[in-house]
């Protein structure tokens, strides 16, 4: 799937962002090698530590039927900030498991874009390996 296709998928995503507290919608949307497309958005929750981020959402959705970072093409993640959405901790470390290291991930708050990948988002990435023995 063509870049400008997948972040159209994760603005019109972002129309369902649940964001009543920040007023900070996110959309995202995870193409697969076999051209499905997986959506997240940000969902918000007034115990503010169980809220789940776009990207999250997006990701946990496409592993939910059964693709893994080798049927995962790339991911769009964008937001109507004055900054682009760059992904939260949380999310890079999730991210780094659950992606391929060099998965396109494109970046847009629809005024400025920024493509990346997870190798460079997270440098010196606590993995399986550490914790795997
Ligand atoms: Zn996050």
């Amino acid at each position: 799937m063509k870049r400008e296709e997948l972040l159209k998928e994760a603005f019109q995503a972002m129309e369902n962002s649940y964001a009543p507290y920040s007023n900070y919608h996110v959309g995202a949307a995870i193409a697969t090698t076999d051209g499905r497309v997986f959506r997240g958005v940000n969902v918000e929750n007034a115990s503010f530590g169980a809220t789940n981020c776009a990207e999250r959402s997006a990701v946990f959705a496409a592993y939910s039927y059964g693709y893994r970072k080798d049927t995962i093409e790339a991911l769009a993640i964008v937001s109507d900030g004055p900054r682009i959405a760059a992904p939260c901790g949380i999310c890079r470390q999730v991210l780094s498991e659950l992606l391929q290291q060099q998965t396109p991930i494109y970046l847009s708050n629809g005024k400025e874009e920024v493509d990346t990948n997870i190798a460079e988002l997270l440098p010196m990435q606590f993995t399986e390996e550490d914790v795997n023995r």
